[in-house]
């Protein structure tokens, strides 16, 4: 089970799954990957190894973008099929969402949005959080102010990344016990489950505290609590020896 994001000037795709492979070692089901393409999302999927969803893309390539999360999943709700692998999207697909965890009041979230006459494809618990933010983004307000609401409502352990497609500048992040940390760049930032996800494009890497909310964009990183306070990561370089 493994997230990247990226924001920056390089093809998103490259570096999403590039850094997918850095995290295969954790070991993982499917794997998936989100785009944000001029207003629109291009999201490919698939069960199995990271080499499935690479013969799924080079068959029907994704567009240019250099925006774009990625997830390498470890099935806990829902079968390891095509479908419940991540990303989820909205019923509009204006959002799309990865998630590494468990929210464990799925069920009660599932049932208001289906009396609310949205119609969830998947099995997991996960495909809840991806229709309630792009609610909020709906509603107006943007993606980290959306992240910070919904995660007031899950319970559970998260790590969920999240992009926008009305929104290309920014991938935001949140976690509750799981990992995320941020990679900073020059002109471009990363997210991952651990460092391996980014370190051969910067040893600069950020931390983020339990409940914490995280916006990247190309220029900077934001950090905040669920509740929308300024909050800080801890900040450390990476001195692994990648030739040992
Ligand atoms: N609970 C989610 C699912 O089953 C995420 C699992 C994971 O951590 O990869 O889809």
């Amino acid at each position: 089970c493994g997230i990247v994001g990226y924001v920056g000037d390089k093809q998103a795709q490259d570096v999403v799954i590039e850094g997918l492979r850095r995290l295969e070692y954790r070991g993982y089901d499917s794997a998936g990957i989100a785009l944000v393409d001029g207003g629109t999302i291009a999201s490919a999927k698939k069960a199995g190894k990271l080499a499935n969803l690479e013969k799924v893309i080079g068959d029907q390539p994704l567009p240019p973008s250099t925006t774009g999360i990625g997830h390498t999943r470890w099935a806990t709700h829902g079968a390891p099929n095509d479908v419940n692998a991540h990303p989820h999207l909205g019923s509009n697909r204006r959002v799309a969402l990865v998630h590494n965890g468990i929210i464990e009041n799925f069920d009660d979230l599932r049932a208001r949005l289906e009396a609310d006459d949205h119609t969830l494809v998947s099995e997991t618990d996960t495909e809840v959080a991806a229709h309630l933010l792009e609610l909020q983004v709906e509603s107006g307000v943007d993606l980290t102010t959306a992240m910070q609401r919904v995660c007031q409502r899950l319970q559970g352990a998260f790590t969920l990344v999240a992009v926008d497609a009305q929104d290309p500048s920014r991938v935001v992040a949140a976690r509750r016990n799981s990992p995320l940390v941020v990679g900073l760049g020059e002109g471009e930032n990363f997210l991952g489950s651990d460092v391996a996800a980014f370190i051969e494009h910067t040893r600069e890497a950020l931390e983020l505290g339990q409940d914490q909310v995280v916006t990247i964009t190309r220029e900077g990183v934001e950090v905040t609590t669920f509740d929308g306070a300024p909050a800080e990561g801890t900040r450390y370089h990476v001195d692994w020896d990648l030739s040992a």
